[in-house]
C-alpha cells in the first residue's frame, strides 16, 4: 500500500473512502459533524488572518521565515489533527499525545500556506502579482468562495468529500517533501508511563530476553496484551513504538511517526472493507 500510494496519489483518497464507508450512520453523522465544525473554525481564522492587514503581513513574514522542512512538518501536524478523530472513531484508545505546534502562529501559518495552494491550484496565475496585492487576492477569493469554505449549509457528501481531498492532498506534500515511511520512532513518554504493571503467575516467557517471566520480576502489559519484563521493554520503547510480538503500535512524540501510525489504523480498516465488499460481490 506504502508504494502504491506514492506512486498513485489517489490511492490515498480511495483508502479514505474505504474508511469512511465502513463508518455505521450514525458514527459518519458525528464524524461529518465534528470535521465541518474543525473546518468551520479554520474558515473563520483565515478570514480574520486575511481580512487584517498586520496579522496578514505578521502571518506571511512567519510563514516565509520557515524553510522547507519546517512547513513540511506545520503540514504534518495539520494532516494527524484531521486524521486523528477518525481513528479515534476507529480505535479509540489510539488517542495521539497532544500536537505540540498547536499555537496560533503556526496554525495561521499552516492555514495560509494551504490557502495559497489552493488558490494557485484554482488559478495558477492569480499569485503571478506582487506580494504587496497578495491580501487583495486572497479577500476576493474567500469572499467569491465564502459558503463553500466555511461549510456552512454544505451536504455531508460535499464536507466528506472535501475532507478527502484534503487528506489528499496533506499527504501527497509530504510525499513530494521526500517524507519516508520507513524511519523507526520511540514510543511516546506519556504512553510509557501510562502502561500497566501486571502480576504474572509464571510459566511465560518474555520474548525480548527469552527468560521466564516469574514473581518477583516487574511485568509490563502493552495495549495488545503482549507481556514483557520492564527492564527488557522500556529500551526496545526507547527506539520503536511497536510490539515485539505483534508490532501494535504505541503513540510517539513525532509528528511523522504519528501520522504512519493513525495511517495503519485507517488502512486496516479499509482494507478489511475492501474484503467484506469483495468477498459480499463474489
Ligand atoms: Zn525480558
Ligand atoms: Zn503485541
Amino acid at each position: 500500500m506504502a508504494e502504491e500510494e506514492e506512486k498513485d496519489p489517489k490511492a490515498t483518497e480511495f483508502t479514505i473512502i474505504a474508511t469512511l464507508s465502513s463508518l455505521s450512520p450514525p458514527q459518519l453523522s458525528n464524524f461529518t459533524i465534528s470535521i465541518s465544525s474543525l473546518f468551520h473554525r479554520h474558515c473563520c481564522r483565515i478570514t480574520a488572518v486575511v481580512s487584517s492587514p498586520s496579522l496578514f503581513s505578521l502571518t506571511l513574514h512567519h510563514l516565509n521565515s520557515l524553510s522547507l522542512s519546517q512547513k513540511s512538518i506545520l503540514i504534518a501536524h495539520h494532516l494527524l489533527s484531521t486524521l486523528s478523530p477518525l481513528s479515534l472513531l476507529l480505535h479509540p484508545t489510539s488517542a495521539a499525545p497532544s500536537a505540540k505546534y498547536s499555537n496560533l502562529h503556526n496554525l495561521d501559518a499552516v492555514l495560509l500556506l494551504l490557502l495559497l495552494c489552493e488558490i494557485r491550484q484554482h488559478n495558477p496565475l492569480s499569485l503571478e502579482t506582487p506580494i504587496s496585492d497578495w491580501r487583495q487576492v486572497l479577500c476576493k477569493y474567500i469572499s467569491g468562495n465564502m459558503l463553500t469554505l466555511s461549510y456552512a449549509g454544505l451536504s455531508n457528501i460535499t464536507v466528506l468529500s472535501r475532507y478527502v481531498m484534503m487528506v489528499g492532498k496533506c499527504r501527497r506534500f509530504l510525499y513530494l517533501m521526500g517524507f519516508s515511511r520507513s524511519k523507526e520512532v520511540g514510543a511516546a513518554a506519556a504512553a510509557v508511563v501510562a502502561l500497566p504493571s501486571v502480576a504474572v503467575e509464571g510459566g511465560r516467557e518474555c520474548v525480548v530476553c527469552k527468560e521466564e517471566m516469574g514473581k518477583g520480576r516487574d511485568v509490563c502489559k502493552l495495549p495488545c496484551g503482549h507481556l514483557f519484563h520492564w527492564i527488557c521493554i522500556l529500551p526496545w520503547l526507547k527506539k520503536r513504538n511497536s510490539c515485539p510480538c505483534c508490532r501494535f503500535r504505541l503513540p510517539s512524540d513525532d509528528v511523522f511517526g504519528e501520522i504512519e501510525r493513525l495511517w495503519e489504523i485507517i488502512a486496516n480498516k479499509a482494507a478489511g472493507t475492501v474484503v467484506n465488499c469483495y468477498r459480499e460481490c463474489v
